[in-house]
């Protein structure tokens, strides 16, 4: 998402109070600086409507990551004002790419990454958040009962992210070409998803895990 430049942007981050400016400070240590037992990252936030709904319903730790500075500020904004919104919630202002500094091997119970940039263009194909590179330290920072949730509308992204993780080892856990074809209440719609869904567009979803595991196994995490 590229926006115009807001003027108030960089001193608004700087004093929000739910930025964290020195993630890599928290490395190991997010569950028990939120109070959590389960910790979501979200990869490429935006204005944060998603995980700002999403952490209001459960007791579950959120994280918000956003490499562009105005969208960044909306969010923390967004958040600011929202006298609803949860405490379990942090924003990082910084590039996904260093996601291995800010978290510890297993930190993270669930990755999201919704409707991350596509780059088209085969030399910029590094920079998608699927890209071989980005699977390899999710691997290393997503818990071992772990999985990584990914929402899109660009069915050429959704292919090559779909090999990327196969050949990474993922485990594919559930897929959909038409995600919002049926009622899903528990997962909310980001900001992106509500244009396409105006104007019905489908909704690629895939849930990768590290390993396969049965549904009453989750009692044990
Ligand atoms: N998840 C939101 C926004 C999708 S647009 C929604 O669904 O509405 C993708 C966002 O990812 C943009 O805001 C862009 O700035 C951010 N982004 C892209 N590459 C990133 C990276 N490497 N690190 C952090 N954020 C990134």
């Amino acid at each position: 998402m590229r926006m115009r430049k807001l003027p108030w942007a960089e001193a608004y981050i700087a004093q929000a109070p739910v930025v964290h400016h020195e993630p890599q400070r928290e490395q190991g240590k997010w569950k028990q600086l939120l109070n959590c037992t389960s910790l979501h990252v979200e990869l490429g936030c935006g204005k944060g409507d998603y995980l700002i709904t999403m952490s209001k319903r459960s007791e579950d730790g959120w994280i918000g990551v956003e490499k562009d500075i105005n969208v960044a500020a909306i969010a923390a904004r967004k958040y600011m004002r929202d006298e609803q919104a949860s405490t379990q919630v942090r924003l990082i202002h910084g590039d996904a790419q260093q996601i291995c500094d800010w978290f510890a091997e297993g930190e993270i119970d669930v990755l999201h990454l919704n409707f991350s940039d596509p780059w088209p263009k085969k030399k910029a194909h590094t920079k998608r958040l699927s890209h071989a590179a980005f699977i390899a330290a999710y691997r290393r920072v997503v818990h071992e009962r772990g999985e990584i949730q990914m929402k899109t509308d660009n069915a050429q992204l959704f292919e090559f992210s779909i090999l990327q993780f196969q050949e990474g080892g993922w485990y594919l856990h559930d897929i959909s070409v038409d995600f919002r074809r049926t009622p899903h209440e528990e997962d909310a719609i980001t900001e992106y998803e509500q244009r396409f869904l105006s104007l019905h567009q489908p909704i690629y979803r895939a849930v990768w895990r590290k390993y396969p595991y049965v549904n009453s196994d989750k009692k044990k995490r």
